[in-house]
């Protein structure tokens, strides 16, 4: 088992509590990795560590365009060690390889679009309307940024949060999930490879109650930046206010996937498959909702029941496989818990439902694609989200029902809509509450995309232009030329 260290600093160091615990490989159901369990100790020498880098030495004297350079290497250094970076992942959260490896190969492109963003970032001078002033706005690093990241996704998270962040001149603290901590501790080296200054980029490891919740409350941390549940970004979002903390929440959902019947169904029955069973549903902008015209519903659950019923579980190291396991005993736990929900709510289970009986299968953590149909707005299983390959179908009889039905959750991540129609593409992208909106397509991303929700799936965007701004403040400087007699002290000026 390999023994793993936090990266604070610059140095890879061992935890202040002198304590580990294992990290579990969900295939095989052991342990394989033991991950320091850090607490509030090691939080703020982290967070010493980014504030100095912060306030004096290369980092803080560097210009953005030499930021730049160095996240550009990175980039290179990423996609060079993609295979090896892809692998951890698997190990640790179970999704498939070839997701994990789509996901790393692509995660340099966010270092490059923020590399060459870096030196843009620019101030303005306003045309005040005051005498002898010359008035500008310039933009200055937030400050330390601590970055909490979910299972499923770890080093893609990282590229959304800490490129827009480094190329604004801030550090970060990044604390992983604990289920899946290897391969963010695994990077801080490649980070260190490409240049950054010691205490720039710093990752503490542990459990959320300790590690997270410490650099929430850490008065020297001056942003989180969280990805995980909306109960937890709920409760980040109260305790930061205590400090006055600057939040980017991204949060869970139950997304509409809204089929019409003048869609391509072979298009759409895919996107229906892609947007709950990929990752084993373990996704925020899982289709999990899935709202199909009743004039096609039966035929279309039918060709999605069969097409279904192909995928194969397995392990996800393996090209051929489809559905990998799911990455935690409690998530595990609380699937089977919403499948048992369903049916006692009286939805009626045509696909799966239940755990996988195939004792080829190591590790006892796999589920069986699941469809539901019959299923009611109002119930538990087409409300919470599940993060879990279960999909709840529900009818709907027009472009009105299908807003309204769409619409009816506390979430507002993504919707997807299936139709060939142009101007009907176009009402329902206006009228759906949701960060982003897919048409004819699902479970697309890009560094050039603003990304986010908006409910209860969370506060701001990540990715595109715009998100360098959540790590950025204004300041704004008035420089008065004015000559002769001083103006009146007690009014404003
Ligand atoms: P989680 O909320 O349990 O944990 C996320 C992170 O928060 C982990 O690092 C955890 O250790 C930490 N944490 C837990 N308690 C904390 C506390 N009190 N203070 C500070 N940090 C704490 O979420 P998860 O189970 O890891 O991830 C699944 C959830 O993430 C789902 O709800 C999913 O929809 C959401 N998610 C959202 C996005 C998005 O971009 N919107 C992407 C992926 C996942």
């Amino acid at each position: 088992m390999k023994t793993y260290q936090h990266f604070i600093d610059g140095q890879y160091v061992d935890p202040v509590s002198g304590r580990w615990f294992d990290s579990i490989d969900p295939y095989r159901g052991e342990a394989w990795a033991r991950i320091p369990q850090g607490d509030a100790a090691d939080v703020d020498r982290a967070v010493k560590a980014a504030s100095r880098a912060m306030r004096e030495g290369p980092w803080a004297e560097m210009k953005a365009t030499q930021r730049g350079r160095l996240m550009l290497k990175l980039a290179d250094l990423v996609e060079q060690n993609a295979q090896r970076l892809a692998e951890l992942e698997v190990r640790d959260n179970g999704k498939l390889l070839a997701e994990m490896l789509g996901q790393v190969n692509y995660h340099p492109q966010w270092w490059r679009y923020y590399g060459g963003l870096a030196d843009k970032v620019e101030g303005r001078v306003m045309p005040i309307d005051k005498p002898d002033v010359f008035a500008f706005s310039t933009k200055e690093p937030i400050g330390v940024v601590g970055a909490i990241t979910a299972w499923n996704s770890p080093l893609l998270f990282i590229a959304w949060k800490c490129a827009p962040a480094l190329a604004a001149g801030c550090a970060v603290v990044v604390k992983p999930s604990e289920f899946t901590s290897a391969s963010t501790l695994e990077y801080a080296a490649l980070v260190r490879e490409a240049g950054f200054p010691d205490g720039v980029f710093n990752v503490v490891a542990g459990y959320g109650h300790e590690v997270g919740s410490a650099l929430v409350d850490h008065p020297d941390v001056a942003k989180i930046t969280f990805t995980g549940s909306d109960a937890t970004g709920a409760r980040i979002y109260a305790q930061a206010a205590k400090t006055m903390k600057r939040v980017t929440l991204e949060l869970g959902g139950k997304s509409p996937n809204i089929v019409f019947d003048d869609a391509d169904l072979d298009q759409a029955v895919a996107g229906a498959v892609s947007g709950i069973f990929a990752a084993t549903g373990q996704t925020c902008i899982a289709g999990s909702r899935l709202l199909v015209q009743n004039s096609i519903k039966d035929e279309f659950v039918e060709r999605l029941v069969a097409l279904g019923r192909t995928a194969r579980k397995g392990n996800p190291m393996e090209s051929d496989t489809n559905i990998g396991p799911v990455t935690t005993p409690a998530q595990y736990k609380k699937i089977l818990e919403y499948i048992d929900i369903a049916k006692s709510e009286g939805a009626r289970c045509v696909l799966g439902g239940g755990p996988a009986e195939d004792k080829s299968l190591p590790g006892g953590q796999f589920v069986e694609p699941t469809v539901f149909v019959d299923v009611d707005p109002q119930m538990r299983i087409a409300r919470e989200e599940v993060f879990g390959p279960v999909l709840s179908v529900i009818g709907f009889d027009d472009e009105a029902d299908a807003i309204a039905k769409a619409n009816d959750t506390i979430y507002g991540l993504a919707a997807g809509v299936w139709t060939g129609n142009i101007g009907r593409a176009m009402r329902m992208s206006k009228a759906l509450k949701a960060g982003t909106v897919w048409v004819n397509t699902y479970r697309a991303v890009s560094y050039m995309m603003p990304f986010g929700g908006i409910k209860h799936s969370g506060i701001g965007r990540e990715s595109g232009i715009e998100s360098i701004e959540q790590y950025l403040e204004t300041k704004s400087t008035w420089i008065s030329y004015a000559q002769g007699a001083p103006a009146n002290p007690f009014i404003m000026r």
